[in-house]
């Protein structure tokens, strides 16, 4: 199958052309004459399936010439990072179109963006804080919108945007298409597609919730404190190119980079407190092989635009289930090496069920290798504390075997058992 089968007009092909695409994805092969045909759409996709142009090419189409000031087509996405890549991509398959595209997402001035409202615009891309504010300051005007997209809404969901999107459907006229995107599909997606969408069509690039059984998946048992330790056995006895490790907050992000560099790990966080620039500088670095792992919160890695990975590692489980679906559908390679590991301590344990039943299946517990405990000298001094501070220390002794100092660095290995 080709582009052109798809029946896009010649001046979208050229971008998509110069894209250097050559066949539609799975997503898009089936979205974009479902959406070209003005039908609603309930889409199983995450990113990395092609699914931002399956939506933006055929409501450029769509939207046709350039008409009126207040936009007919807005996108909603959960974070300012999505908003931007999409916005981006808008202008990338647009540019051979006169139409007028516009972004609006908090954390930056709010008066530029109104600046740009006024200005006119054709298609908005917007996350839903941002957008409400533009709203209440009468800066927007959503009436004579035609087509709705909600991408990521599972993520939108898991951030509690639930009654700003509740708010914003107010907003729009009641006829209008609508378009709902999510990677995984709970109860409350379910709840939200019946109320959003009328008659849609359904499209699976992943099935639900199923792409966990496509990836090879690891889970060692651990104590929390050896888990860095494991995670460079881990890099280093598989010789790992590339990882995407995910930690629950912004500051084990940080702690976690900083204790795989002063291993001689290359690493570098991504997370909400990183500026812009930092984040792109750092996922630039990943995709060109400078670092081995990059170390990113849930949030930050959603949307980013990272193609199929050789590894992806939870270092701490997520909290909210269908995330872990999510991140290891990172790495769906058949055939090749690679796959999921999840470093899971005892304090996990509930976190794993909910995993589990989510998957509707136990995951295999694999042996947790034999690995090195490896302190640098440059420890801060906590690291340094009275064995009986340290929890576990004794269990963790007592399976270590102390090798003497090496280099600067004292080593004992754990079976982490
Ligand atoms: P997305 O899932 O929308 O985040 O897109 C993931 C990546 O796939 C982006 O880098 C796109 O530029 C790229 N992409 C989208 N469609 C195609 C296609 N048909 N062929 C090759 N690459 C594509």
């Amino acid at each position: 199958m080709s582009f052109s089968a798809l029946g896009l007009k010649p001046e979208l092909l050229r971008a998509v052309a110069e894209k250097s695409y050559d066949t539609p994805t799975l997503i898009q092969s089936q979205a974009i004459p479902a959406v070209l045909a003005r039908r609603d759409v309930l889409a199983g996709a995450q990113t990395g399936t092609g699914k931002t142009a399956a939506f933006v090419l055929p409501i450029l189409q769509l939207l046709g010439e350039p008409e009126g000031r207040t936009p007919r087509a807005l996108i909603l996405t959960p974070t300012r990072e999505l908003a931007a890549q999409v916005a981006q991509s808008a202008r990338d398959y647009g540019r051979y179109l006169r139409l007028r595209s516009a972004v609006v997402f908090g954390g930056v001035g709010i008066h530029p963006q109104i600046a740009a409202l006024r200005a006119g615009c054709d298609l908005l891309v917007a996350t839903p804080g941002r957008l409400i504010d533009l709203a209440e300051q009468n800066a927007l005007d959503l009436s004579r919108l035609q087509c709705f997209v909600l991408d990521e809404a599972d993520r939108m969901l898991d951030m509690g945007f639930i009654h700003a999107i509740k708010r914003i459907l107010k907003l729009l006229p009641p006829q209008r298409q609508n378009l709902l995107f999510s990677a995984t599909y709970s109860d409350d997606i379910r709840e939200l597609a019946t109320r959003l969408l009328r008659d849609p069509q359904t499209i699976e690039a992943a099935p639900r919730n199923a792409t966990a059984d496509r990836v090879e998946q690891t889970i060692y048992r651990v104590a929390q404190e050896h888990k860095r330790h494991l995670l460079a056995h881990l890099i280093r006895g598989g010789n790992w190119g590339q990882v995407l490790v995910f930690t629950r907050t912004k500051h084990g992000a940080n702690r976690l980079t900083k204790q795989l560099t002063a291993v001689g790990i290359r690493a570098a966080a991504i997370h909400g407190n990183k500026s812009q620039a930092a984040r792109v500088r750092a996922l630039k670095d990943f995709k060109d092989n400078q670092i081995t792992a990059l170390v990113a919160t849930e949030v930050a890695a959603r949307g980013l635009d990272i193609k199929e990975l050789p590894w992806v590692v939870n270092y701490d489980l997520p909290n909210v289930p269908e995330d872990y679906v999510h991140r290891i559908g990172r790495t769906a390679r058949a055939g090749a090496t690679g796959g999921a590991v999840s470093l899971v301590s005892p304090e996990e344990a509930g976190l794993l069920r909910t995993i589990e039943r989510l998957l509707k299946r136990a995951l295999p517990i694999a042996e947790t290798p034999r690995f090195e405990i490896v302190a640098a000298n440059t420890a801060p001094p906590q690291a340094q504390a009275p064995a009986a501070l340290r929890p576990h220390a004794r269990s963790a002794r007592r399976g270590s075997r102390p090798r003497g100092a090496i280099s600067g660095r004292s080593t004992s290995t754990a079976s982490g058992r």
